[in-house]
């Protein structure tokens, strides 16, 4: 987290760089390949290939109530547009590193194999039934902030970090304390991967590249506004970058929805590249299930504008860690009650804690997330099973009365 915050290289050591100009790996991948989505391209344009396949239908919003829309300075740089937003400033970001005490206390691997154990995900032995959820939904959570969701026949990844560490560099960073249960080999085959923000615990430049080599141009990338130079570097060709409130679609898969909501954070790779691209939140529609994925939030009015015109939810995945102290993490980062708020606003039906047990990012004890989500649904009337936790590698079952067997 800290390298978010200071880190000072004048070189971005994942290999990709934040300047304006394209480089000349990204000449070598046509333009007509890396579609953006034109709020105003709705049905129109140049959707001649699968490739390029846009719906040619408005969403049918049974609410047309405002709703916020994404906001830039004078310097071309998005801000928050809540009022519940403060930045992170250098003398706050150096109090905190500084003076609050780390209460997490990671214990030894021993300890960790009993509190946090990393299960085989089911898909590594029975590849077979990955996408096979019909009317029904799965869910497996794959460390930190990285679920793969398998509905109305798609297979989708969050925010994919499968690295040592979230940071620039291998060598040096926030290093995991729980491994990722499988690789990106062991992965059934993706359809779609989302991206909240640029932070280096939800866009691993390792994983993006991996993922990439495996899947190709048939993996469709689903970003924030201002990330679509960044990924073509990387080599990918079927980027979809959007802005608050505009959606798109797997292509030969035109009956899902994907429409990039608000969320109330920043984004930060570089020593120069702040908030140069957007951050947010996706919601997912399709004809059986609706899939929210928070990414990376502070509590803010977004969530019941996004329950209003798209909910609710079959299930949201919310982030429930890093929120100590919280004179300084309350603005970007949730803590468990705020988690129940959002699960609450966006109307979801179920809910599952991410973005916590993976990386100490924060100065929390690393078992606190769960125990205070559990106080929270209680002091909500909530039941634990309405916003779940699950082991690594671990996988349930939405729209069956069955637990999904690892
Ligand atoms: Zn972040």
């Amino acid at each position: 987290m800290i390298v978010n915050y200071l880190y000072s290289s004048e070189k971005d050591m994942d290999k990709n760089t934040d300047e304006e100009q394209p480089s000349t790996a990204c000449n070598q991948y046509p333009k007509e390949a890396v579609k953006k989505r034109q709020n105003s391209g709705r049905g129109s344009g140049s959707s001649d290939s699968s490739r390029t396949f846009r719906k040619s239908f408005r969403l049918d919003y049974r609410l047309e109530e405002d709703v916020t829309k994404s906001k830039r300075g004078k310097d071309g740089r998005f801000a928050n547009p809540w009022p519940t937003w403060k930045s992170p400033t250098l003398p706050n970001v150096l109090k905190w590193s500084l003076m609050e005490k780390n209460n997490s206390n990671v214990p030894g691997s021993e300890e960790l194999d009993k509190e946090l154990p990393v299960l085989e995900p089911y898909f590594v032995q029975k590849p077979e039934l990955a996408g096979k959820t019909g009317a029904g939904m799965r869910v497996t959570w794959l460390g930190h902030a990285t679920v793969m969701v398998e509905m109305d026949e798609l297979v989708l990844l969050t925010d994919p970090i499968f690295s040592q560490r979230a940071s620039p560099s291998q060598l040096v960073g926030p290093k995991r304390f729980r491994r990722p249960p499988c690789t990106v080999a062991q992965l059934p085959k993706i359809d779609a991967v989302l991206i909240s923000h640029t932070h280096y615990d939800h866009l691993d430049y390792n994983t993006v590249t991996s993922l990439n080599e495996r899947f190709g141009s048939e993996l469709r990338w689903f970003v924030p506004l201002g990330l679509l130079q960044w990924m073509q570097r990387c080599g990918c060709e079927n980027v979809i970058e959007l802005d608050w409130w505009e959606e798109n679609c797997v292509p030969g898969h035109d009956a899902v929805t994907f429409v990039f909501t608000p969320s109330q954070h920043w984004c930060k790779r570089t020593v120069r590249d702040d908030n140069k691209v957007l951050w947010g939140s996706w919601s997912v529609l399709g004809p059986w299930n609706r899939f929210f994925f928070a990414g990376d939030t502070g509590y803010c009015l977004a969530f019941e504008q996004i329950g209003k015109r798209f909910g609710p939810f079959d299930l949201a995945a919310i982030p429930i860690g890093a929120y100590e102290p919280r004179w300084f993490m309350k603005y970007q980062h949730v803590d468990p009650e705020e988690a129940v708020r959002i699960h609450i606003d966006v109307q979801a039906k179920k809910s599952v804690a991410i973005h916590w047990g993976t990386f100490a990012l924060a100065n929390e004890y690393y078992l606190d997330p769960p125990v205070k989500l559990n106080e929270a649904l209680e002091r909500y009337g909530l039941k634990k099973d309405d916003f779940f936790l699950l082991n690594h590698g671990e996988s349930r079952d939405l729209g069956t009365n069955d637990m999904f067997e690892n």
